[in-house]
């Protein structure tokens, strides 16, 4: 495309809307983002209506900065900010930096709300003190490698990000024609759990939700390539066009089967955009990492290095829910709580004005957890839906979630007494901040669940559970007050971190030990369940899902005996003596009821609908009882079936 055929008007518009005291002006395209710049910024904070107004008259977000010679010099910028923000807001000495190509300064502070000041007030005194326009970041009340890493390599490739964002900027502002159809093809994850990927199409975008791969493939063990069919990766190779041809990755969360493959895809040439909210692109940051590592761990090749997991994280726009964002010039995408997991978003694409609206509700918890509030279903149209599956047989009906706890708590306390060690492997990312919470109510506050050993933490539950205390809005009312309030459930004086001691920790009497590996297919889960596996005494408790060919399915299935590699990678016969135990109710999908029951309640209703991200006779079934609940036609895609909306 050349550059001409973008649409200069909106800039045009935009400039003809700056208040003249302003000074001298320049628009530019920022990625989805209208960016101006201006001698005089004040003229324009001012009076709030003037951004708004200009914001509404080209439906697109503003951001409004200085001219970079009006700029304070760094030096004596960061005495100002450091007079305006009061001490307790925890700015640290690295706490503030300036990112000159964006004219922008970042305050990163343990309590952000003193950084912005009543109303926004103290932001307002930076902003007309320096010229420099303020960007507050939490710090989170743990330490996490992951996000100081993240929030590092984003300063560092502010050159990249600014031409990049500009370049996007013109493609998504192409002059464009109207679309005359919009069709759908499955990817990945239909009628299978794992690799999820979603391709829609117009006469003029592609964009791609999820990209998953299936679950911890690459490991060895793994049966991605059993029967002769490739089972972990999306069917990218259908899609009968280049990556460069594609407009957008849009991601729904940051579990490794629905964005473990993105890298792959950065890697063999696509150069476009990755939306998710930002606590997804933490979670990414810390899966992919922790992937990579793994499967070099276990003398397997992975798909792609780090450095290419550094490419995705680069090109990666981050949106809050209820943000709406045009990721074409003719589809617009808006994030909504999907209460799966942090971050999690179900997907709602509004295509051409009025012409179609999908939502996609990638994994999705319309229910009660400690952790998250329950799923969104409000929106503001909906022709087709998308609906994960995982628990959409007849039978999947989680039990009460008290009885549940009840039911965990008596197992644990009982392996304890009897002098037995629990292992409980869990996802990182979800489940372990979910039984955290749990294990730290129950001890908190009832003695007779008081637990006689010591609960270690092992793997990446504890910077999974960093990354949660630097979102604490995101969370459930309860949670966030204990975050904010420096109580923080996740740092509780009940756990203890596993520190490099897994030998110490085997050798010991009873323990409680959460380790990360839910499906114990690699990771330290794993580890423990070897040196465990044989004593009777002790417990392996699963509380998430398994999928059919996990060693965690076949171990919850209650095979006796089972061949693992050792240290040495030799194959070494394990009997299974410990006793294995399901417990029901902690999910972060939903079940049976929980599905049924968001498809009702969702306004308004789906006029299609579409399962997906279950096994066959699941997402059959789903389909067949959202058809009839609703009304509607329902349909349980297989992969490669193109659907067709207009
Ligand atoms: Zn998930």
């Amino acid at each position: 495309m050349s550059e001409d055929e973008y649409n200069k008007e909106i800039l045009e518009k935009v400039k003809g809307m700056i208040p003249s005291d302003a000074g001298n002006s320049s628009v530019e395209f920022e990625g989805p983002d209208v960016a101006i710049y201006v001698d005089n910024i004040s003229a324009i904070y001012r009076d709030e209506m003037v951004i708004k107004n200009i914001s509404a008259s080209v439906k697109k977000r503003l951001i409004v900065r200085s001219n970079p010679n009006k700029l304070m010099e760094p030096e004596d910028a960061v005495k100002k900010i450091r007079e305006a923000v009061p001490a307790d807001a925890g700015v640290g000495p690295e706490g503030i930096r300036f990112v000159p190509e964006f004219c922008e300064v970042y305050i990163e502070a343990l309590k952000p709300g003193l950084v912005i000041g009543k109303g926004g007030s103290t932001l307002m005194k930076i902003i007309t003190d320096t010229n420099w326009v303020p960007r507050v970041l939490r710090q989170p009340t743990m330490n996490s490698d992951v996000i100081k890493g993240v929030r590092q390599l984003m300063f560092k490739e502010s050159v990249f990000r600014k031409k990049f964002l500009g370049t996007m900027g013109k493609k998504i502002n192409r002059i464009g024609n109207k679309s005359e159809w919009i069709k759908a093809t499955a990817l990945g994850g239909f009628k299978e759990v794992g690799r999820s990927s979603l391709l829609i199409e117009t006469n003029h975008s592609k964009i791609l939700i999820d990209c998953g791969i299936s679950p911890e493939p690459g490991i060895k063990g793994h049966d991605a390539n059993q029967g002769g069919e490739n089972k972990a990766y999306p069917y990218l190779d259908s899609m009968n066009t280049t990556l460069n041809d594609l407009d957008a990755v849009i991601l729904t969360h940051g579990h490794m089967d629905h964005m473990g493959f993105v890298p792959y895809l950065f890697k063999f040439g696509y150069t476009g955009p990755v939306y998710c909210t930002p606590q997804t692109r933490d979670l990414v940051a810390l899966l992919l990492y922790d992937y990579i590592k793994l499967v070099m761990k276990t003398g397997g090749t992975p798909l792609y290095g780090e450095k290419d997991v550094r490419t995705m994280l680069t090109h990666m726009i981050t949106r809050d829910y209820g943000e709406v964002t045009n990721v074409t010039d003719e589809i617009k995408l808006t994030y909504h709580n999907a209460g799966h997991i942090l971050g999690s978003g179900t997907v709602h694409l509004h295509i051409g004005e009025g012409l179609y609206n999908i939502v996609s509700t990638g994994d999705m918890k319309y229910g009660f957890t400690r952790l998250l509030d329950e799923a969104d279903t409000r929106y503001p149209r909906i022709d087709s839906l998308f609906i994960e599956s995982t628990y959409g047989g007849p039978n999947d009906i989680t039990p009460n979630r008290k009885q549940a706890e009840i039911e965990l708590m008596n197992a644990i306390t009982n392996t304890v007494k009897n002098g037995g060690k629990v292992l409980v492997p869990l996802f990182a990312v979800g489940r372990s901040q979910e039984l955290m919470l749990v294990l730290e109510s129950y001890i908190s506050t009832n003695p007779q669940y008081k637990i006689e050993a010591p609960i270690y933490l092992d793997g990446m539950i504890l910077e999974a559970s960093a990354i949660h205390t630097a979102y604490p809005e995101y969370l459930r009312m309860g949670v966030q007050q204990r975050i904010l309030s420096n109580n923080s459930p996740f740092e509780s004086e009940i756990f203890e971190v596993a520190k490099g001691e897994r030998g110490d920790i085997l050798d010991k009497g009873p323990a409680v030990i959460l380790a990360s590996g839910g499906m114990l297919n690699g990771g330290v889960s794993l580890e423990y369940f070897k040196a465990m596996a044989e004593d009777p005494k002790n417990l392996a408790i699963f509380v998430g899902y398994n999928s059919v060919s996990s060693l965690g399915r076949r171990i919850q299935n209650k095979v006796s005996e089972i061949a693992l590699p050792d240290e040495d990678g030799k194959m070494k016969q394990i009997k299974i003596g410990m006793q294995v135990k399901t417990v029901e109710g902690f999910s972060g999908h939903s079940d049976r009821r929980q599905l049924l029951d968001f498809v009702r309640n969702l306004r308004p209703s789906p006029r299609k609908i579409f399962t997906m991200h279950g096994e066959e006779s699941k997402c059959e079934d789903l389909s067949r009882a959202m058809g009839n609940a609703m009304h509607c036609e329902s349909r349980a895609p297989m992969n490669l079936d193109t659907i067709r909306f207009k």
